[in-house]
């Protein structure tokens, strides 16, 4: 037997999450099975544990979108016992069991080693939310970062303060944009030059074109901020959209793209193929700086996830949140 948080649905469509205890014969198909050692809470793990959010289409299930852990026994010729993997992305912890349990069984596809130099408790203080910064960090290199401070938005959560870290340590001027007045010194101890207001974005003149301000741009927010970013990015630079804590709308015109060749980078963590995963956990491993990883982490169990699943929708966690399954 083991131990896993499951969401229940019953007949009224309600849901509720709780630790079970869980045997083998229960985890679905998949040729590799992991002894699960951390997991992380991500916003779609917040959605996982309530709602569903239309991400979860079978019940019982059990969530958490990534895990760092041992492999416990392989039908894979890639992977055998002892061996250390990560997993992020390929709808685990929405269309298959995750990692909020002490045992998963997975494609052997969707897993990649451990890189060299990261252990199990790191790889999750990184988890999807760190792995995606990485991927939109890449983005914006491969299309030329400007002159001039990189704004990252919604710079207190998961994702922004993972590219705040990457790209300060990489030697961008790094601007992060927060809501939480509170996270300042939080921000400056992780690299950020200077702390925006989110209501200096939010509430600009909401004319197509302002002052040209940011040599690039890594946005979790989407919605309003992200349409305010857009037009006062500086000529020809780029910003990758990560998420959309801030709406899905997008409520903006053709004219940065055309009269200041912005690029709109969209960025999916989810179907990464295993060349692109293995590329952005070797660039973890080596640009962003374990000590400010360090002071990103807040520690959690398995029992603490529900109430962290709330708190992640309404944008109250500060960086990153390590589940210990087996604490
Ligand atoms: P977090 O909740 O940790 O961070 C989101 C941050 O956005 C909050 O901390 C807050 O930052 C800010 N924010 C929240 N609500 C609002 C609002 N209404 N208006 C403006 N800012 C707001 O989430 P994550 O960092 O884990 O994820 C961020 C987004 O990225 C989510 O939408 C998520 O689904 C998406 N995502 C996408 C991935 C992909 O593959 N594309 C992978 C991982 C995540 P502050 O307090 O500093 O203002």
């Amino acid at each position: 037997m083991f131990k896993a948080l499951v969401v229940e649905k019953n007949e009224e469509g309600k849901t509720s999450a709780a630790v079970q205890d869980m045997s083998i014969d229960q985890l679905p198909e998949g040729e590799v099975t992991v002894a699960v050692e951390y997991s992380t809470v991500n916003y779609k793990d917040g959605l996982c544990i309530g709602t569903g959010g239309g991400l979860v289409r079978n019940y019982p299930h059990i969530p958490g979108i990534d895990f760092a852990g041992v492999v416990e026994k392989s039908s894979d010729d890639r992977y055998k016992a002892g061996d250390k993997v990560v997993l992020t992305g390929w709808r685990v912890g929405e269309a298959h069991w995750g990692g909020y349990s002490q045992k998963a069984r997975v494609k052997a596809d969707w897993l990649v080693p451990l890189p060299d130099g990261i252990d199990a408790r790191q790889a999750m203080a990184v988890g999807t939310a760190g792995f995606t910064a990485m991927l939109a960090v890449m983005a914006l290199e491969d299309h030329g970062i400007k002159d001039g401070p990189v704004l990252v938005t919604g710079a207190a959560g998961g994702v922004g303060s993972v590219a705040t870290a990457i790209l300060a340590n990489l030697g961008h001027e790094v601007a992060a944009v927060t809501g939480r007045p509170e996270t300042s010194d939080y921000l400056k101890s992780l690299g950020a030059k200077q702390i925006v207001a989110r209501e200096e974005i939010n509430e600009t003149t909401k004319r197509p074109l302002e002052a040209e301000a940011w040599g690039g741009c890594v946005d979790a927010v989407g919605g309003d901020m992200l349409a305010r970013v857009l037009g006062q990015m500086k000529y020809g630079a780029s910003v990758s959209a990560v998420g959309l804590a801030g709406g899905a709308g997008l409520p903006t015109t053709v004219i940065p793209f055309l009269l200041r060749g912005v690029n709109l980078l969209g960025i999916d963590s989810v179907m990464q193929p295993y060349d692109n995963r293995m590329r952005a956990w070797q660039r973890i491993a080596k640009d962003l700086p374990m000590e400010k990883l360090e002071a990103m982490v807040q520690p959690a169990t398995l029992s603490d996830l529900p109430q962290l699943g709330r708190d992640i929708l309404k944008g109250q966690v500060k960086g990153r949140v390590v589940v210990d399954v087996n604490a």
